[in-house]
């Protein structure tokens, strides 16, 4: 694993790992749990309706591997591997990381939040596709994928990539001392702004290379 990208290859999964990849060229990530056995357990959008040329062209056919079918299953499902990549690359969420490379990092890839046991990690990821097959409805920023995976991996019900500032703020306010004469509130201030302005710029660049370079199947319009 780089020091900037937590790229892995399949021969580096460890059971309980919270994994994701990039779908739509870039422009959100797909989480999930590995449990083993090739299996991830993930949440996924419900929004897929039938579509007559997919079933004409043999596309909604079930997964021969896991039986995963992209029409009929939803919320949260145990797929293979393949069926959770869709051909995309592989990477591992990050846990308990230090606070400037969570900062410096792309949000939704990395927390400072401690995991779990592995154990306890795949036991969660179970009890909530036996027991809550909609994880309590999706939705894109309150309760996603990401908010899934790493629920799992912490017994914490949020989205990393809502909650990164708020972690940023609050482990800034640990740093420095609250005395009178020493008020944080300009050094929250301009960290905070930087913070902000970094993360518009990268945005923007990473917008303008995946459009240039999109080595995603840009055809694939699924979650
Ligand atoms: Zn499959």
């Amino acid at each position: 694993m780089g020091l900037l990208s937590n790229r892995i290859e399949r021969s580096e999964l460890k059971k309980g790992d919270h994994i994701y990849c990039y779908r739509k060229a870039h422009t959100f990530s797909h989480h999930g749990i590995y449990v083993g056995n090739d299996r991830v357990i993930h949440f996924r959008k419900s929004k897929k309706k039938h579509n007559p040329i997919r079933t004409v062209l043999g596309r909604n056919k079930s997964c021969g591997e896991c039986g995963y079918n992209r029409i009929g299953d939803k919320g949260i499902v145990k797929t293979c591997v393949d069926c959770f990549l869709k051909h995309h690359r592989l990477f591992r969420f990050e846990y308990k990381v230090g606070v400037t490379e969570a900062m410096v990092k792309r949000s939704g890839t990395c927390s400072a939040a401690s995991p779990d046991l592995a154990e306890v990690v795949i036991q969660r990821a179970n009890d909530e596709l036996k027991n809550n097959k909609e994880f309590g409805g999706y939705d894109f920023v309150e309760n996603n994928c990401e908010c899934f995976a790493f629920y799992c991996t912490t017994g914490i019900p949020r989205s990393t990539q809502a909650n990164a500032f708020k972690d940023a703020i609050q482990n800034v306010r640990k740093t420095f001392p609250t005395g009178e004469h020493h008020s944080p509130k300009p050094i929250f201030e301009s960290l905070l702004k930087g913070y902000l302005d970094d993360k518009i710029r990268r945005f923007n660049e990473e917008s303008l290379i995946n459009k240039k370079n999109d080595d995603d199947d840009g055809s694939d319009k699924d979650e």
